[in-house]
């Protein structure tokens, strides 16, 4: 055996290697700087499938440790094998881009490595994320609310169905669901996030009832009271209603202030899903969308979305101050939550999670560093994008608008006389192959189309017209390629 070959094992001490200057912290720390300052200006990548990345990429782990440069090079692969979303061409998400303070704060998170569960292991953390969930509250127009950062916009829909049923039905939390046939009203063009709750949750699939939304996307008021009366008559318990504020494909607002009529009149919570649509609060322009807000019961709200504070950024608020603590506390008192001076300030009991990474600090430095005022340019300067990319397509014979744009969601297809739906599905396949553009595409009532997200800040009319050009040169040569093809067979 080639001892030369074999690397120390572990040895007391080397967990924390990085006595010179050439430390493999400072190495991946300039790595990763200098991917921030190209990625910009960088295509998204081409994409793999996984045949070819098991390929080129040694995934094996060995009983022999690997060499600091093995490490190295599989940190550039890992680099290179994942999509850049840093880039305006990145598109496909509801994200896109990151804020400088937004990885300077992940940076001091994960260096800091500490948990959120008690006041005691995160002071200055535990106070930061109440101060940024104060201020959203106020955006909101709660003087005295609550709230929680949750591990996803899925997770805070999850935990407002949790709470509200903890507090419309206190019995439940002690003795299970009993006799209740709860049920719960989202629309149509809802996240899919409910469902995944209502699983989780026990309150079943058939549960959560769809109600119609109109051509533009937002809901239908009148089916929703049909609903709730129909589920009455079935013996059932209606007891929560949630409202999108941005929807997911078509970027539509529900009407809030209609279904809060109907919410009252039925005695149920009111839930807005804000993950997409929420930061719009910040804008006096636009705030309008969500006409009536103060007057729900809770709300989901990502800034990693439309302010770029990096995922995850997701909160839990509501006005009922206090309900998340007696829904979620349950346990720990004998090891972790200590009667103390300090123990009503531990936001462990108020969450779902015991170990809780801080995701509050990369909120709250971007917020700092932009104000109020810099954050509203910014949403204010991404819908007067938005407007422009519509604009845009207008101009195109080869491309049709699917739908007027509510929000940042921009929908449009390619058109074509036939087959419409493969050969857009096959133009995005190319676009991802040949790895300049990284757009998604959506499926809504039969029809499949292009859903451009204007959310990158430095996104700009010179990216949208390479974007929608390519659409158009694929679009063409898909055509010719096939109309060959019927000749030749
Ligand atoms: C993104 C989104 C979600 C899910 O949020 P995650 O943070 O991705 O879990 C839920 N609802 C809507 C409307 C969204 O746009």
């Amino acid at each position: 055996m080639e001892t030369s070959k074999i690397r120390e094992p572990f040895v007391r001490g080397s967990f924390y290697k990085m006595k010179n200057k050439s430390s493999i912290l400072e190495k991946v720390f300039l790595i990763c700087f200098e991917y921030y300052n190209r990625s910009i200006n960088s295509s998204t990548g081409k994409v793999k499938n996984p045949k070819e990345i098991l390929r080129d990429f040694d995934f094996e782990l060995k009983k022999q440790p690997e060499t600091e440069a093995t490490l190295l090079s599989d940190i550039q692969s890992y680099l290179q094998l994942t999509p850049n979303t840093l880039t305006p061409n990145f598109s496909n998400q509801l994200f896109s881009g990151l804020n400088q303070y937004a990885l300077a704060g992940d940076w001091l998170t994960s260096v800091t490595n500490t948990t959120m569960a008690t006041f005691e292991v995160s002071p200055i953390g535990t106070l930061i994320e109440k101060k940024i969930i104060e201020h959203l509250n106020q955006m909101i127009g709660w003087d005295a609310g609550d709230g929680t950062m949750a591990t996803g916009g899925s997770n805070a829909n999850m935990i407002a169905l949790l709470v509200a049923r903890n507090k419309m039905f206190p019995e439940i939390k002690m003795k299970g669901q009993l006799n209740h046939k709860l049920t719960i009203f989202v629309s149509e063009d809802a996240h899919y996030s409910f469902e995944k709750a209502a699983n989780i949750l026990g309150i079943g699939l058939n549960q959560v009832k769809k109600i119609y939304t109109n051509v533009n996307g937002e809901m239908d008021v009148s089916h929703l009271e049909e609903s709730i009366i129909a589920s009455i008559a079935e013996g059932e318990c209606p007891f929560f209603v949630a409202a999108t504020s941005g929807s997911t494909v078509l970027g539509s607002f529900d009407p809030i202030n209609l279904i809060y009529e109907i919410t009252k009149k039925y005695n149920l919570w009111f839930h807005v899903d804000g993950a997409w649509g929420g930061s719009v609060l910040v804008s006096s322009k636009h705030r309008h969308l969500l006409d009536g807000i103060k007057n729900v019961d809770s709300m989901t709200w990502d800034t990693h979305k439309m302010i770029g504070t990096g995922l995850m950024s997701s909160f839990f608020l509501t006005k009922h101050f206090g309900s998340l603590r007696l829904s979620n506390n349950i346990g720990g008192e004998d090891y972790i939550f200590h009667e103390s001076e300090t123990s009503e300030w531990d936001s462990g009991p108020s969450s779902l999670q015991c170990g809780r990474r801080n995701d509050a600090l990369k909120v709250w430095l971007v917020w700092r560093s932009l104000g109020d005022f810099g954050i509203e340019r910014q949403i204010d300067g991404l819908f007067d994008m938005a407007v422009k990319a519509r604009d845009m397509i207008n101009k195109y014979k080869e491309l049709e608008l699917m739908y007027e744009p509510s929000s940042l969601n921009i929908c449009f297809r390619f058109r074509s006389t036939h087959e419409v739906n493969a050969l857009n599905k096959e133009i995005r396949f190319r676009l991802l192959k040949e790895g300049t553009f990284f757009v998604n595409i959506a499926t809504r009532k039969n029809e499949t189309f292009f859903r451009l997200i204007i959310v990158h800040p430095e996104l700009n009319e010179i990216h949208l017209e390479s974007l929608f050009s390519a659409i158009v040169r694929l679009g063409i040569k898909i055509e010719d390629e096939q109309s060959s093809y019927l000749l030749k067979n």
